[in-house]
């Protein structure tokens, strides 16, 4: 039986709690579909590794799981350690090196679920949000000098290369290409930003060509974010710089009405380096312990994990038992104003699996 060996880092707060069900999950679609099995390896790594050695994972880290098939990770990020340690430490730190440079973002009104958009209902907001995630703004170009004095300098420059925005531009019109209204909206601020962002605009065009049959369009983004909100529905696939496409796709998870729901994929194309699967949302220690995370995010994004694996079946059939469970309210978590328990959405999730018969 085909056997996929997946890297599990659930990091900090409630990663925890949602890998945890996430792998429960999996486990049981597994058994379902009876043609593969998975073996998690787990790895301790996170904020609590680095309190105790100094290092979010170890040196020896990446070469303990380039030869997975995928990694499936939680959260990162405490309130005791600085962000910029605990995001450059593990999770850029495995993006990077595994050049994981398409970060895929899907956002949809699952059933049952109210966007504050409230004409919204769930055909008119489906988006795909591709997010550059190897280069740009997040380069880790820059420095600072004379700290703590008044002619203190510090500098962030965002870095484009050619190659890097051809390649995330080329991936999202196979994207749109693959979705049935075959869309793209290529996001920018090339009014302000008049270097990188024009070179942005001008590859667009190029690329295009080699899509006749994807409508495109342009927009800055400043203005997507209104259109998001008040005409949602003339948006499918989207691609955007490693920051816009941040800021909007956390824009666009509240849209669908939680962060808790929203999944990502950070994608090595070529399959050089194995992809990492996430929910969006981070450690929130607010609610870390209490059993209440939405773990919906962390199935979805397991679906993700499943198409790229090449198991489109399960992932339907995780998909749809996601939906069942989403589409009753006595089974919404705190953050979608319902009382669930993470435990008592997993169980729904994994007896609607078992009831599956599509
Ligand atoms: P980061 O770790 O990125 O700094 P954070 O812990 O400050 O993030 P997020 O996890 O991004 O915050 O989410 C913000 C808030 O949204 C949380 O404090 C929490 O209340 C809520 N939230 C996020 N994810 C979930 C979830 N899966 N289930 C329930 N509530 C969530």
């Amino acid at each position: 039986m085909k056997q996929y060996r997946i890297a599990a880092i659930p990091g900090d707060g409630i990663g925890q709690e949602v890998i945890a069900a996430g792998i429960a999950v999996l486990d049981v679609l597994a058994e379902r579909e009876g043609s593969f099995r998975f073996a998690f390896d787990r790895f301790d790594w996170g904020s609590d590794y680095y309190k105790a050695h100094g290092v979010m994972m170890p040196p020896d880290g990446l070469a303990r799981i380039k030869d997975h098939d995928a990694i499936f990770f939680g959260a990162v990020g405490a309130p005791d350690v600085p962000d910029y340690i605990t995001l450059w430490g593990l999770r850029l730190a495995i993006c990077q090196p595994f050049d994981q440079y398409a970060n895929v973002r899907p956002t949809r009104i699952l059933p049952g679920i109210t966007s504050p958009l409230r004409h919204v209902t769930g055909p008119e907001l489906d988006w795909v949000i591709v997010r550059e995630n190897s280069e740009g703004e997040y380069a880790g170009v820059g420095g600072r000098v004379h700290q703590g004095h008044a002619n203190e300098v510090a500098t962030d420059v965002s870095m484009m290369t050619r190659s890097g925005v051809e390649r995330i531009i080329r991936y999202a019109f196979v994207l749109a290409r693959s979705r049935p209204r075959k869309r793209l909206t290529v996001v920018t601020k090339s009014n302000a930003q008049r270097h990188a962002m024009v070179m942005w605009d001008e590859i667009a065009a190029e690329v295009a060509a080699e899509f006749p049959d994807v409508t495109w369009d342009k927009m800055l983004v400043d203005a997507m974010t209104m259109r998001m909100v008040s005409k949602p529905e003339t948006l499918d696939t989207i691609v955007a710089t490693n920051l816009h496409a941040d800021i909007l796709s956390d824009l666009a998870a509240a849209l669908a009405g939680s962060l808790g729901i929203a999944p990502t994929a950070n994608i090595n194309p070529e399959r050089r380096f194995p992809s990492m699967f996430e929910p969006i949302h981070g450690s929130a220690f607010d609610i870390a312990g209490k059993g209440i995370a939405n773990p919906v995010g962390t199935f979805w994004t397991a679906c993700q994990m499943l198409e790229h694996l090449g198991e489109k079946p399960a992932a339907d059939r995780l998909m749809r038992a996601v939906e069942r469970v989403t589409a009753d309210p006595a089974l919404h978590t705190p953050d979608l104003s319902g009382t669930a328990t993470t435990r008592a959405v997993t169980d729904a999730v994994i007896a609607a699996i078992r009831g599956d018969n599509g």
